[in-house]
């Protein structure tokens, strides 16, 4: 399966990601992940990316298609692959395509997450991952059993440095501005799928299984 997940910031397309890799096991490429790899780890890239990061804005495509086209070329997407927050503007879907018609892949689907703008507001502040094994919680719906401690690995949580207010409001418009338009893209191309993403995060996930028609 090759999926698109798209989705404002806050809808889910992580958790949801993981929970589709746990089930079919293929990957995840998250360029949010990359990136945020690259600036933990110092690198010029790194460097580069967090300087638009910290304000919300869009890495520049330039930094990300070549990121993405590393990853892809790699011997566990030939399976398959769930690309989630990428492609972020018609530039960078028009390139995904070219890739891939390169690489003699395409995509089945993209999937749409649908989540309403007030909510997304309130899952992004209240968002907390764990330093130590990624899980994510939710300070407002989803609070580990102990403040700031992770109930699977005792790790310490984190609030990610764009997940503070002014930045949120930021990234919700770069959403609606330049990611959002996507919708029609992939809608035009036939293969849009879309789900509800607010709810009990299993029952999204039977949902999104029956949409894609892997239920
Ligand atoms: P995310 O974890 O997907 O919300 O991404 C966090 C931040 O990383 C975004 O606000 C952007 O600054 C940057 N970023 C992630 N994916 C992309 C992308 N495909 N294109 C440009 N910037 C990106």
């Amino acid at each position: 399966m090759k999926l698109v997940l798209l989705g404002a910031p806050g809808a889910g397309k992580g958790t949801q990601a993981k929970k589709l890799i746990e089930k079919f096991g293929i990957p995840q490429i998250s360029t949010g992940d990359l990136l945020r790899a690259a600036v933990a780890a110092g690198t010029e890239l790194g460097k580069e990316a967090k300087t638009y990061m910290d304000k919300g804005e869009l890495v520049p495509d330039s930094v990300v298609l070549g990121m993405v086209q590393e990853r892809i070329k790699q011997d566990d997407c030939k399976e398959g692959y769930i690309l989630d927050g990428f492609p972020r503007n018609t530039v960078q879907a028009e390139a995904l395509d070219k890739m891939l018609a390169e690489l003699g892949m395409s995509l089945d689907a993209a999937l749409s997450v649908e989540v309403p703008t007030e909510d997304l507001m309130k899952r992004l502040t209240g968002r907390r991952t764990c330093a130590g094994c990624n899980q994510m919680y939710n300070i407002h719906f989803q609070a580990p059993a102990e403040e700031g401690k992770c109930d699977k690995c005792s790790g310490e949580l984190f609030q990610r440095d764009d997940d503070k207010e002014e930045t949120i409001t930021k990234r919700l418009e770069v959403y609606q501005e330049q990611t959002a338009p996507l919708i029609d893209y992939y809608r035009e191309k036939g293969i849009l799928k879309s789900v509800t993403g607010t709810g009990d995060i299993d029952e999204i996930f039977q949902n999104v299984l029956q949409t894609l028609g892997v239920g």
